[in-house]
């Protein structure tokens, strides 16, 4: 008797087993269905947000970066110093660093995508293309903006859009005089040796003595890469090809001066040979 209950109960186990199991099976699948389903709609969402995401100006992360490496890389080479990625001036902290890296200029109106060598009439269209084909390839994983330090570091003097002249601000020359010296403190702190300090000094010259409204200072007082390429190149060349025709014709000159004056003698030695 006892054995058929434990039967009974062994068939009841079963039955219940068979019941609950698909169920639980089913529901699971539901649960992995509506996790999918969670994680898709999650994903559109979150490239349709990545196309908004991306609250930073290409143009003027690109001053930023050009009055960096105009105005101050000179001078941080110099010093053979090495800024480090704590510093937000560092390259890594430029999200657009990698795709300006890839842009090439083929010629005026020619740019080739370094990605997939597609080619574009002029700038803008090869940073839309940036923008729509390659926005995964921007590091945005440090959220951080160069634009943002632009009021320190004076992008509108590099920038092509005319300059207004616009009253000067006073809280707004302070805000980013205090950006500026905080930049100066962070890239160059003063307790890290000699360069460092030099470097933090200079700074403060070339970027931020000029955040006033009182006037006089202007930015980059200690000056920037030096232009020498091109024109004094041509320089060199016409003086090189100048100096040994200017002798030519000074050698040539002598030289009818010397046959001149043998033509003279011998007229005159021919007037004393004839008889008077
Ligand atoms: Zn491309």
């Amino acid at each position: 008797m006892g054995k058929s209950i434990d039967f009974c109960h062994l068939l009841l186990l079963l039955l219940l087993c068979f019941l609950v199991l698909p169920q639980q099976g089913s529901s699971s699948s539901l649960f992995d269905r509506n996790k999918d389903t969670e994680e898709t709609v999650a994903s559109i969402k979150q490239e349709q947000d990545h196309s908004h995401e991306v609250h930073c100006s290409r143009e003027r992360s690109r001053a930023a970066w050009k009055v960096i490496e105009e105005y101050l890389m000179p001078f941080v080479e110099q010093e053979k110093y090495q800024i480090t990625r704590k510093c937000l001036l560092h390259a890594e902290n430029d999200m657009f660093r990698d795709q300006e890296q890839h842009k090439v200029h083929m010629d005026i109106n020619d740019w080739q995508c370094g990605y997939c060598k597609k080619s574009f009439r002029a700038e803008k269209f090869l940073d839309q293309h940036f923008d729509n084909r390659h926005y995964n390839l921007l590091n945005i994983s440090q959220s951080k903006c160069l634009a943002d330090l632009c009021g320190a570091l004076h992008c509108d003097l590099v920038m092509d859009s005319k300059l207004r002249k616009t009253k000067c601000n006073p809280a707004a020359a302070s805000r980013n005089r205090h950006l500026c010296e905080s930049l100066a403190n962070n890239c160059f702190p003063s307790n890290a040796g000699p360069s460092a300090s030099h470097l933090h000094e200079l700074f403060l010259r070339q970027f931020c003595d000029s955040h006033t409204c009182t006037g006089g200072k202007k930015p980059f007082s200690r000056g920037g890469k030096k232009r020498t390429s091109i024109f004094y190149l041509a320089i060199s060349i016409l003086t090189l090809m100048l100096v040994p025709l200017f002798y030519c014709i000074v050698y040539l000159h002598q030289m009818d001066k010397r046959k001149g004056v043998q033509d003279l003698r011998r007229i005159s030695n021919r007037n004393k040979s004839k008889p008077s």
